[in-house]
């Protein structure tokens, strides 16, 4: 089941943001309207999915309608996964009323010395309503010496002991920062030591797409496996829809193809399609050896980011015919 993006605008401004080629202030602020959500699961109910819808932005929780939105989802006995940076007004609110349904959170978390004025409160607030229903998600950062802050948040509100870690990735257009070549390896490093922590408190680690196997040596990986926390990531996305009903691959790709949910009869419809126009270039990875890696495919390694390797490519040109 797709990405719904409720809003494309957040309360945060962060400079790494991948979404930020479909988002306010480069595009006009929206937030769903009801025709357009009521449409859209009306299209999502000709493929026979369970997996959750997610809720996503921008940020979620800044939905004039979020909680109608939810009940409508429960009503129909729609799994959701909210991912949220509960750092909005409404964020504690939400997460009071809302704590003992059966709704998972995905909280995005910069590390707490950044939390600045009344998001300190407010996210407290909301983990401690929210306990195990919670897990978290954040970027390692290269300029971070350690990350030992997410285990204690995990173990002072009792959240979900899972955390999933991604490396910062250049949308198609690099319109944000991203990781240079040489903090590949540094990011990798301080994974590991995460990994290492984690695994002392029973905490498991997962990755988001993009990140490559071979920013870890085979030393790291090896530690990784035992550790219980292999690297598994690939380049092959749930679809995201716009505010606007838009569909496309993954935010980093947005600028190069998307179209209304309407054009397509079903999800999967729209899915095999964006898996065909991107087909000819999944031969290109982030350094020569893909070409001869047996990483090299859409659910294993994809030579990292399909947004970050099309960049710089002569020539690019995306069959967008339906
Ligand atoms: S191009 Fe692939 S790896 Fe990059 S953000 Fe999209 S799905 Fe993830
Ligand atoms: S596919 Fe490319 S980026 Fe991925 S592990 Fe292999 S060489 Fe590295």
């Amino acid at each position: 089941m797709p990405n719904l993006m409720l809003t494309n605008w957040c309360n945060y401004k962060c400079p790494f943001c991948f979404g930020i080629d479909g988002m306010h202030p480069k595009r006009p602020a929206r937030a769903m309207d009801d025709d357009t959500f009521l449409g859209i699961l009306a299209w999502l109910k000709r493929t026979e999915y369970k997996a959750p819808i997610h809720l996503m932005g921008g940020e979620p929780t800044l939905h004039p309608k979020f909680e109608w939105i939810v009940d409508t989802l429960l009503e129909r006995d729609l799994p959701i996964t909210v991912f949220s940076n509960l750092a909005t007004e409404k964020a504690p609110v939400y997460t009071e009323k809302l704590s003992l349904l059966p709704i998972n959170w995905v909280v995005n978390v910069n590390p707490p010395y950044k939390w600045e004025g009344r998001q300190r409160d407010r996210i407290e607030a909301s983990l401690a309503n929210l306990g195990t229903r919670a897990s978290i998600t954040f970027n390692i950062m290269p300029d971070e010496a350690d990350n030992d802050w997410a285990i204690d948040l995990i173990r002072r509100f009792n959240l979900n002991k899972h955390i999933k870690v991604g490396f910062i990735l250049p949308t198609y257009t690099h319109s944000n920062v991203s990781l240079r070549e040489d903090e590949y390896a540094v990011v990798a490093e301080r994974t590991v030591r995460l990994a290492r922590r984690a695994a002392q408190e029973g905490i498991d680690l997962a990755y988001e797409c993009g990140v490559p196997t071979c920013a870890f040596t085979d030393a790291q990986l090896g530690e990784l496996w035992r550790l219980g926390n292999r690297v598994m990531s690939g380049c092959y996305s749930r679809l995201d829809i716009q505010p606007t009903g838009e569909v496309f691959y993954c935010l980093p790709l947005y600028t190069l193809a998307a179209k209304h949910y309407s054009e397509f009869p079903t999800y999967d419809a729209a899915k095999a399609w964006f898996e065909k126009i991107y087909a000819p270039y999944r031969r290109i990875g982030r350094r020569l050896e893909c070409a001869t890696c047996n990483l090299m495919c859409p659910d294993a390694c994809n030579g990292a980011c399909l947004a970050a390797n099309l960049n710089g490519i002569k020539n690019l040109k995306i069959d967008t015919s339906l």
